[in-house]
């Protein structure tokens, strides 16, 4: 923990308080229990469990933390990341976390109830639904995703899920500039527009990490996000 308290400093300017760090002790420690009988993530060594998921979900910490952060939604969150680490940074805020698989969902609401995290939803459901529901549709601040698809994708699971005056953040690896620039059309089209990409790097990481910040700039037409497997078949 103390090397996890010192990396968070130097990297992101982050003091980590005495009860944030053994709330991120115990959820690691539950992620070790669950991964031996569910395989809920690739990575899990201790030092990568620090690295990779850590320290890469506290990243977001620098570029959210001046702005509006009340209702935060993470998409395809799997064992909660980066959605969780962020509840630990920001207690205030409201956080969804949305996955479609259950064995996922039911170790989120597990961490959330261990950890006594309030204002927090889990909602096993597709992303593609989600956003054509009244209580979710541009009702958010923040809408995040690591790891779930390529960003013309993303952007058709997130940005109908923003509100006008929000963003939505992609944490990708090296292919982010790329991603981006191959999104380009499809961000607009869903009333986006490119605001940043940060580029970071993570100790004994080799490969680019890559925040991509989209500002949600005019409402989503109504016809996306389009079915359940549409936008994964044919990317706008
Ligand atoms: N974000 C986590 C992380 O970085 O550790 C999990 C990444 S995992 C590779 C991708 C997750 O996205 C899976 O748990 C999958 O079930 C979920 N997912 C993919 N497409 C989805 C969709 N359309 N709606 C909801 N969940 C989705």
């Amino acid at each position: 923990m103390k090397k996890l308290a010192q990396e968070a400093k130097t990297l992101f300017n982050i003091d980590l308080t005495p009860w944030q760090l053994s709330a991120v002790a115990q959820y690691m420690g539950e992620l070790e229990k669950w991964n031996k009988r569910y395989s809920l993530t690739a990575i899990q060594s201790p030092e990568k469990v620090r690295v990779k998921h850590f320290l890469d979900s506290f990243s977001c910490y620098p570029v959210m933390k001046n702005t509006i952060i009340n209702r935060v939604i993470d998409v395809g969150t799997g064992a909660g990341f980066p959605g969780i680490p962020l509840k630990i940074l920001f207690p205030s805020m409201h956080l969804t976390l949305v996955d479609s698989v259950k064995k996922k969902t039911d170790f989120c609401r597990h961490i959330v109830q261990e950890l006594g995290l309030g204002g927090v939803d889990v909602i096993r459901e597709r992303a593609e639904r989600l956003g054509k529901e009244d209580g979710h549709r541009e009702k958010y601040d923040w809408a995040l995703a690591r790891a779930v698809a390529q960003l013309s994708e993303l952007s058709e699971y997130l940005l109908p899920l923003v509100k006008v005056g929000g963003r939505m953040l992609a944490m990708k690896g090296d292919s982010g500039p790329a991603e981006a620039h191959a999104a380009g059309e499809a961000i607009d089209l869903l009333g986006g527009h490119l605001r940043q990409l940060e580029q970071l790097h993570l100790p004994g990481v080799t490969e680019d990490r890559y925040l991509v910040i989209i500002d949600k700039v005019a409402p989503t037409p109504e016809k996306y996000p389009r079915r359940v497997g549409i936008p994964a078949k044919r990317p706008l």
